[in-house]
Parts: C-alpha cells; sequence; structure tokens
C-alpha cells in the first residue's frame, strides 16, 4: 500500500514551521523550519530522520519563496507523490469555527476578518494558506483552529463581566487557544485511563512558551486560561497572565508609558523573563537557582504557584477529577515545576512519586503519583498528528461525496 501524507504548516510573521506527516502511522518524514523571512538574512533548515540540513534563503524572501524551497525539498525527496493534503495552523476562529475546515474563498475570508482578534497570527496564516494554494493547486488545503477546541465553553466561562454590547456588537469574549494540543493530550490520557474520552474529567497544561490551561468535562473543554489573546492565565515565558486590569492605566497615566509600550511589556518583557530579569527559559532559570539565584527561585515559584491555583480553580467546573495532564516543553521534561505544582495541591491528597517524576522527561510518558483516585501524567504533546489526521479525514470525506 502506498503511503499518504499530510503537509502540516504553521506560519508565524517571520517564520514557518513545517513536517510531512504520514497518516497511517503517524510518522514524521520531514520536519523544518523557515525563519527570518522578510529579513536579510533567510534561512531554512530541516531533518530527514536524523539527517539535518540548512540553506540560505535569497535576502529578504517572503513565506511564497520559502515555500517554493520546500516543495523542493520535498520533490527531491520523493515526498510530493504522497501527499494528499495541506494542514494549516490557524490560530482565530473566533466563534465561526468550531472544528477543522477545507479551506475554500469564504473561509479565506472569515479568516481574514478574525485577524482584528489576532493580528500578528492571522495575516500569517493566510500568507501560508496563499503561498500553499499557489504552491500545490492540486491539494485540498485544511484548516485546523487552535481557537476550535474550546468553543464548547458555555457562556458562564467565556463571557467576561463587561458590557454585554462590547461581546454582541465586537465579539470581546474568551477564546483560549493551544486547543489541538489540549485535544490531543486528552485523548492521550483517555486512552491511559482506559475509558472513552466522553467519560473523563481531565485538567490539562499546556506549559511551553506560551502556556495554557483547560478545563475538560466528558471530553469538552468547559474553561480554559487564556482569553481573547494569548495573554490571560498562566505566567508565561515572557507574557505577564492575568494581572489587574487597571495596571494598564497606571503605566500609562502615571508613568507615561504609550499604550503599544504597555502592551510590549505584557507580551514581551514580562513572566518568567520579566520577574528573573534573566531569561525566559525554563531550563536557564532552573540552572540559575540551582545555584541559589533568589530571582530565578522565585519567577519559577510564581509560575508553579499560578498553574497549581488554575488547577485547583478548575475542579469547580469538573466536579469529578480523574486526571491532571502535564505537556508542552516545561510539562513534559520539567521534573522540578512539576514538583512545584503537585507539592501545592496537597489538599487533594496527591502525594508525589519521585522516581516516577523523574522517569517521565524527555518523550516518556507516565503518571508521577503515589497510587491515588487522581492520577498526574505526563504526555508528549503532537499537535502536528492532529492536524495531518483532520486534514486527511476531512478530504477523504470530500471524496466520498
Ligand atoms: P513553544 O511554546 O515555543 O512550542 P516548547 O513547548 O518547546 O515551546 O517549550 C519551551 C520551554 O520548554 C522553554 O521554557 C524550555 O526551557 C522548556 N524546556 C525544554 N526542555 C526542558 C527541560 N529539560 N527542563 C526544563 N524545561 C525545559
Amino acid at each position: 500500500m502506498t503511503s499518504s501524507c499530510v503537509l502540516v504548516l504553521n506560519c508565524g510573521s517571520s517564520s514557518l514551521k513545517f513536517a510531512v506527516i504520514d497518516t497511517q502511522s503517524g510518522n514524521t518524514s520531514l520536519s523544518g523550519l523557515a525563519e527570518k523571512l522578510g529579513e536579510q538574512d533567510p534561512q531554512i533548515s530541516w531533518k530527514v530522520q536524523q539527517d539535518k540540513q540548512k540553506k540560505q534563503l535569497p535576502a529578504h524572501a517572503a513565506h511564497h519563496e520559502a515555500l517554493e524551497a520546500l516543495v523542493n525539498i520535498i520533490k527531491q525527496m520523493g515526498f510530493d507523490t504522497s501527499l494528499i493534503a495541506v494542514g494549516h495552523r490557524v490560530v482565530h476562529g473566533g466563534e465561526n469555527f468550531t472544528q477543522s475546515v477545507i479551506i475554500n474563498e469564504q473561509v479565506k475570508e472569515t479568516i481574514r476578518k478574525k485577524s482584528q482578534l489576532a493580528p500578528l497570527h492571522n495575516p500569517a496564516n493566510l500568507l501560508g494558506i496563499d503561498a500553499a494554494e499557489a504552491a500545490f493547486p492540486e491539494l485540498p488545503q485544511v484548516a485546523v483552529f487552535d481557537t476550535a477546541f474550546h468553543q464548547s465553553l458555555p457562556q458562564k466561562a467565556f463571557l467576561y463581566a463587561l458590557p454585554y454590547s462590547l461581546y454582541q456588537n465586537h465579539g470581546v469574549r474568551k477564546y483560549g487557544f493551544h486547543g489541538t494540543s489540549h485535544y490531543f493530550v486528552a485523548n492521550e490520557a483517555a486512552k491511559a485511563l482506559g475509558k472513552p474520552v466522553e467519560q473523563c474529567n481531565l485538567i490539562t497544561a499546556h506549559l511551553g512558551n506560551g502556556c495554557s490551561i483547560a478545563a475538560i468535562k466528558n471530553g469538552e473543554s468547559v474553561d480554559t486560561s487564556m482569553g481573547l489573546t494569548p495573554l490571560e492565565g498562566l505566567v508565561m515565558g515572557t507574557r505577564s497572565g492575568d494581572i489587574d486590569p487597571g495596571i494598564f492605566n497606571f503605566l500609562n497615566e502615571q508613568l507615561g508609558y504609550a499604550p503599544e509600550e504597555i502592551n510590549a511589556i505584557l507580551n514581551k518583557s514580562s513572566g518568567l523573563k520579566g520577574i528573573s530579569e534573566i531569561s525566559n527559559d525554563c531550563r536557564n532559570l532552573e540552572e540559575a537557582a540551582e545555584q541559589v539565584n533568589e530571582r530565578a527561585q522565585l519567577a519559577l515559584e510564581i509560575f508553579a504557584y499560578r498553574i497549581a491555583k488554575y488547577i485547583a480553580s478548575y475542579t469547580v467546573p469538573l466536579g469529578r477529577l480523574d486526571a491532571i495532564i502535564f505537556t508542552g516543553g516545561i510539562g513534559e521534561n520539567s521534573s522540578y515545576i512539576r514538583e512545584l505544582v503537585i507539592r501545592q495541591l496537597a489538599i487533594f491528597q496527591l502525594e508525589l512519586d519521585e522516581e516516577r517524576n523523574l522517569a517521565a522527561r524527555f518523550g516518556q510518558s507516565g503518571n508521577i503519583l503515589k497510587d491515588s483516585a487522581i492520577q498526574a501524567l505526563v504526555i508528549p504533546t503532537n499537535e502536528e498528528w492532529v492536524i495531518a489526521n483532520d486534514a486527511a479525514m476531512l478530504t477523504s470525506s470530500q471524496e466520498e461525496q
């Protein structure tokens, strides 16, 4: 049987992350990144099995030029004949998309309109879609939205206590992000727990550079920490997460910061980086904390405290909890952060198993607690696989029609 593959694209404003995923085995045949697009020295790097390669792109090369280079790589490797679809990660689908869709002109127009909610991300995603349509005119293009999984949130969870007209007229509400990751690890957790996801109550913590947490009841997202934008909720690498909204006015009126400066502070120089004044990278902070750097210790403590508080609060919509899931670069690898979190959840009779906590790193899954009613599972995420799978399913159901 010939294999069928999906090209998965994740476009940022100056980058293009890609992977070719075999839809039967789930294996990644090719993966890589084009970066510094539009800048002086853009480049594309890629990996096939253990073989890594890198190539300079022409100065100021844009997304479509990166895609042309990628098409050549794909053809050289002979993957082009097995491609059945291109799957695009699209950040904001607003209230219009509750699941993945085949892209047509109307879908593109809606994504364009949602750029108001995600001005950095959606326009970049559209660049990727246009470039992929030009490069692979014969392939169906599928959009997979970061927001879609959280469209099941009830009003009481997604509405801010602001004038209702701001929601009605301008869509100001909580949307949530990292949906594909929360969806993937929830389904993997269900397998580990040995019951259908529709019977699982879970709290999933995606802890990477961006961090978010979700309450999942009977397989559906019922609350999540990111909001209208990815700034709300947990402390992140460089984002503040929850703060008193009055701080905005204070910085503006009392300290003279312009709105765009405040936006940059909250998004780019806060979080782990802002508190520690060392780094946004958890690994660097753990090293510094070990050398008894107090500010690194404090940053990690605040980071873990916020996670523990969110976990405790998400037991409210769930009622019964089967498992807490840790994923993302920090969730999958940092036994230090997981320990700090679990120790603050003693009220739920959770007891850390130190050996299991150390074992569940670098791609290894597992329960990190001593046997108890609630499990704490480490599960490596795989957003590319969700995108490839959705694209393959939509493509085959389109063929059947
Ligand atoms: P992104 O959100 O960009 O996809 P990742 O999910 O790769 O990011 O997560 C990046 C974070 O994971 C960084 O803070 C990094 O320090 C952290 N991380 C990766 N490996 C480890 C490790 N072994 N120990 C602690 N933190 C780690």
